[in-house]
């Protein structure tokens, strides 16, 4: 089941069409996306045994599926090929030494998640992509088990980890989840994917292109931590409630670690996808406080 949401409204996804929750269910459920995992188990069980139809809504804008979690935990380096690019950038580290016996956990506070067609506006020139695979939490969960934790799972999205690179790493103890919070700096979409659309959801092809040019290209296989192991490793800690996302890392191909070091510009166009859920399509846009002096032409 894939479940967007277009024009503030919930809608099921089916290939190109799209159906209203609300009208198609007669009201049973919602169509403000705020509620959708207040009536989740019902709405799984109601798609899946009334294949529900309706007149379809037109496709082209699709939102944000999960507009206002209530917590949402990021995760850094949490890919084998990420971390090997990150001790490269450390004077030849071994990779082994960089590898995190826990996951490292910040978050993106809300005001910064967006849609997959929103633009991405930048404060600095030192603003960077991550591709990431995002859960979306279905159901409480708190002390989960390893074994139990895609129980808790409502689905999976693609997200944008969008990260100032300045002030992310500035002062004593670095600032994650300032750096990581510009408005719109966590692009989320383009639907919501539950587990059993997927072979194997441990294993997905993730990627991004910058302006056509393909910079990020990996495997969800590739995580230190898998998805059941940072759901156990969150829940100890914190309460995980429905609606709750995870940004579960970002593979190797990031613009700081390359050589030279690649940055977003106002005018570019980060396209992200994991397979069998979709792609984000965000344009790079000068915000506010952007000097774009350096690139400016005088003469
Ligand atoms: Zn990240």
């Amino acid at each position: 089941m894939r479940i967007g949401v277009i024009a503030n409204r919930l809608v099921l996804l089916n290939g190109d069409t799209a159906v209203d929750v609300e009208r198609a269910s007669q009201g049973r459920f919602p169509a403000n996306p705020t509620q959708l995992f207040d009536t989740w188990d019902a709405l799984v069980e109601w798609v899946n045994t009334a294949e529900p139809d309706g007149e379809p809504v037109p496709i082209d804008q699709l939102q944000n599926p999960v507009p206002a979690p209530s917590q949402v935990f990021g995760i850094g380096a949490n890919y084998r090929d990420h971390i090997a690019e990150a001790a490269k950038q450390a004077g030849g580290r071994d990779p082994k030494d960089l590898i995190p016996d826990a996951p490292l956990i910040f978050t993106k506070f809300r005001s910064s998640l967006a849609g997959p067609h929103d633009s991405i506006p930048l404060p600095t020139r030192n603003v960077d992509w991550e591709v990431e695979l995002v859960v979306v939490m279905g159901r409480r969960a708190q002390r989960v088990t390893e074994q139990d934790a895609w129980r808790y799972v409502a689905g999976l999205t693609v997200g944008q980890d969008i990260s100032e690179r300045v002030l992310q790493l500035a002062g004593p103890a670095p600032q994650f989840s300032m750096g990581k919070s510009f408005p719109g700096f966590g692009p989320m979409g383009p639907a919501l994917a539950t587990p059993d659309d997927f072979t194997d959801p441990n294993d997905l092809e993730i990627g991004c292109s910058l302006n056509g040019r393909v910079m990020q290209k990996s495997r969800t296989s590739d995580m230190v931590f898998s998805v059941a192991k940072l759901i156990a490793n969150i829940s100890a800690v914190c309460p995980m409630l429905p609606g709750d996302v995870i940004f579960t890392g970002t593979p190797a191909g990031v613009g700081a670690f390359r050589s030279p070091p690649v940055f977003l510009k106002p005018g570019d166009t980060l396209v992200s996808w994991v397979q069998g859920i979709g792609e984000l399509h965000n344009t790079v846009i000068a915000g506010p406080g952007y000097s774009g002096d350096e690139t400016r032409d005088d003469s």
